[in-house]
């Protein structure tokens, strides 16, 4: 269409899958390769409308109605094509551009680019195989790659002296293109001595590399800066050798790193990528979900793991929809899956992802570990983090339904305990005659702790007036005397509980089980204190 920047309309249909288009008004059922409804267009009540989710396309087999979700979306609402890309830019979220030609001279440009990098991957590659390049193939090979491989991720190598800057000096594109920098004395490479990787656009032409070092210097990778053709964030490393794979796994995994996931994908997992750089971005997701919208993560089990994990799931629940199978998994003791595969195989890697935690269930684990849930201010806190982590998703009906199943597990979990000691009748033995005389010179020697403990003393039942026997207690020794037996209270508290939920277990009450457990869980917690407090 005149008028339209192309990059645009290729915009939308990264950011909007085909079936969530289209399945906003036709109900759709996913059979095979393909997706099947009835069709919008003409009367019909076996399904002979299919949409294929990787080519982004529709077809109707009764009326030959086919395209894409431009043309979808203009048919279907009886817009016109400008109307129809404003209401597709507002599905995706994203702002209409000022309309401009797709500029000749910009497009040459890109050429010339995509060009450029060509060549140097090609010189890459074929100096991997010379002398200079032993060390780097050395390197690889050891790394567990074989030629096939070598070959088809078109691994290369920079040697440590000017291979592009020389080879190609007459080429106005090698700043440009990041692959030259300009120096004192005039153009140099800006990879040296490294294990080239090219990086691929989806269309799988090279656009920037990664040069892994081999001295052993950090950092580990450098990537080629941003340039016209190649936006970091928003290029997935592996996803055009994934692409297939992707959709025969109905699902993709995310790894951390480069290397991971060359090695995940010719080790039994070719459906896997990674983001380039360290940082996941709704880029890199809205990309993924465009293929398919099932996601293993698989991160490090350490720290930074962790919280690359945390920062993925609040990426990535805006792109949730009910058929969405997202999932966590975590490598652990340190290692990543590169380390995994060389120390326990395929089968361990496979342990790990089939371990992963759902979504849900992941949410609620953080959001749980984040919080002091035990407490009042801690729950609220818990709340208000769940409550604007769900209010990302954009399907009311999927946000009512993690609403109804965390409102279920917060009532199990976080508010149950607190019922429980209300249905359960509880009646403590009365104060023996020693720990009354010890309390009543406590509570007449030292204000400041009936001060402190005025809630628990009122407990007791003790007439406080009366007159004790002098003591040899210090503050402090005073001070451990009520917080122990504050303790040991509470103990007697949990065991009467205890007998009485054992009672309703075998009464029949399956319910009190869980009771139990958690019961016993508290008993050892408060009993460990205890025993820490008398020791000292
Ligand atoms: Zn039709």
């Amino acid at each position: 269409m005149a008028g339209l920047d192309r990059n645009f309309t290729d915009e939308l249909r990264a950011r909007l899958s085909v079936v969530d288009v289209v399945g906003r008004v036709v109900p759709l059922t996913r059979k095979g390769q393909n997706y099947w409804g009835c069709c919008p267009f003409h009367n019909e009540k076996t399904p002979s409308f299919s949409v294929n989710e990787e080519k982004g396309f529709y077809h109707c087999f009764g009326c030959g109605e086919h395209g894409d979700i431009i043309s979808f979306t203009m048919k279907h609402n009886n817009m016109d094509f400008r109307a129809a890309i404003t209401e597709l830019a507002n599905q995706a979220g994203l702002k209409m551009p000022d309309y401009k030609p797709r500029d000749p001279n910009i497009v040459r440009h890109e050429d010339n680019l995509f060009d450029i990098c060509e060549k140097a991957s090609l010189s890459y590659a074929e100096k991997l195989f010379t002398p200079d390049g032993a060390h780097a193939l050395e390197y690889v090979r050891k790394r567990g790659f074989s030629d096939d491989m070598i070959k088809k991720y078109r691994i290369g190598y920079a040697p440590k002296n000017n291979l592009i800057a020389n080879k190609f000096a007459e080429s106005k594109y090698l700043i440009q293109s990041g692959l030259c920098r300009r120096g004192e004395y005039g153009l140099y490479d800006f990879f040296r001595d490294k294990l080239m990787f090219p990086i691929f656009n989806a269309n799988g032409r090279v656009v920037a590399f990664s040069g892994r070092s081999l001295d052993g210097s950090e950092p580990k990778y450098i990537n080629t800066g941003d340039t016209d053709i190649f936006h970091k964030r928003k290029t997935v490393f592996g996803l055009n050798f994934a692409r297939d794979a992707i959709h025969r796994a109905n699902r993709s995994i995310i790894v951390e790193g480069q290397i991971d996931a060359i090695k995940m994908q010719i080790n039994g997992f070719p459906e896997t990528v990674a983001p380039l750089g360290t940082a996941l971005t709704e880029d890199h997701i809205a990309l993924l979900c465009k293929s398919n919208r099932n996601i293993t993560f698989c991160f490090d089990g350490d720290a930074a793991g962790q919280k690359a994990a945390q920062r993925a799931c609040g990426i990535i629940i805006p792109f949730l929809r009910d058929t969405s199978d997202v999932k966590f998994a975590f490598v652990s003791g340190g290692k990543d899956p590169d380390e995994i595969l060389k120390s326990g195989g395929i089968d361990a890697m496979k342990k790990i992802i089939d371990d992963a935690i759902p979504l849900v269930d992941y949410l609620w684990q953080i959001t749980n570990s984040n919080f002091l849930i035990t407490t009042p201010g801690g729950r609220s806190q818990a709340e208000k983090f769940l409550k604007k982590e769900l209010d990302k998703i954009t399907d009311p009906d999927l946000k009512s339904e993690f609403e109804k199943e965390y409102n279920a597990r917060k009532f199990n979990t976080w508010h149950k305990w607190k019922k429980s000691n209300i249905s359960v009748n509880i009646k403590l033995p009365d104060i023996d005659t020693i720990t009354k005389n010890t309390l009543i010179y406590i509570v007449n020697t030292y204000p400041e702790l009936v001060e402190k403990y005025v809630d628990f003393l009122g407990t007791l039942g003790i007439d406080f007036d009366g007159i004790a026997p002098v003591l040899n207690l210090s503050l402090e020794a005073a001070e451990k005397y009520i917080v122990s037996l504050k303790l040991q209270r509470y103990l007697e508290r949990l065991n009467i509980q205890k007998r009485e939920f054992t009672n309703q277990l075998l009464a029949g009450n399956d319910a009190a089980r869980e009771e139990i457990a958690k019961i016993d869980e508290e008993i050892q917690k408060y009993t460990e204190k205890l025993e820490i407090l008398i020791s000292i």
